[in-house]
């Protein structure tokens, strides 16, 4: 299984790269975002509590995003392999995954960040916030809270995988070919 870790700070591409990633390499996108903003939307349980975090920009707990992930990992039968966007973002939830991965005879085989300067990352925020309905892309405030719990919480997950030797930073600057490309060769380098 190839299984890729998408990494990078709020705005930096994930979404977009990893629509290019799953049609080539024919991979199931988790995008932790995404499935808490579906229960949003259905107004489940989940979502009400998920909503509560994400409106001011916080993380939403480790216990209830790790099973989450979880479950939406067992639905796949036999699957190429995963990208897992927006997790993990904590320590706790990397080493949770690894433990996951293990129990199912596979493992994590990188995790690519995309590096991007803060200007730019503020000035995609805002523009993304036009279209996306995100209300957590339209407030500065919510915005400047997940760019801070970035670099507190999510960065020094890096070190996780780099301690594996699985860390791979490219250049997410550039038009959004430009990064599919360097993407693309460095997943076909893996
Ligand atoms: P994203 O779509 O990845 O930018 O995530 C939007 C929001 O969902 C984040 O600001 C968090 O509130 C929440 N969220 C997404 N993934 C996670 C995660 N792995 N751990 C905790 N909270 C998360």
């Amino acid at each position: 299984m190839l299984n890729i870790v998408l990494f990078g700070p709020p705005g930096a591409g994930k979404g977009t790269q990893s629509e290019k990633l799953i049609e080539r390499y024919k991979l199931i996108h988790l995008s932790t975002g995404d499935i808490f903003r579906a229960n949003i939307k259905g107004e489940t349980e989940l979502g009400l509590l998920a909503k509560s975090y994400m409106d001011k920009g916080q993380l939403v707990p480790d216990e209830v995003t790790i099973n989450m992930l979880k479950d939406a990992v067992s639905k796949h039968q036999n699957p190429n392999g995963f990208i897992f966007d927006g997790f993990p973002r904590t320590n706790k939830q990397a080493a949770a995954l690894d433990a996951f991965l293990e129990e199912m005879n596979t493992s994590i085989t990188a995790m690519i960040s995309l590096d991007v300067e803060e200007v730019e990352l503020r000035a995609r925020l805002a523009n993304r916030a036009k279209d996306s309905g995100r209300p957590d892309d339209a407030d500065p405030k919510v915005i400047q809270n997940r760019i801070d719990v970035y670099k507190n919480e999510t960065a020094p997950v890096k070190e996780f995988y780099a301690a594996q030797n699985k860390w791979i930073k490219i250049d997410g600057f550039g038009s959004i070919q430009d990064i599919t490309t360097r993407l693309f060769a460095t997943v076909d380098s893996l």
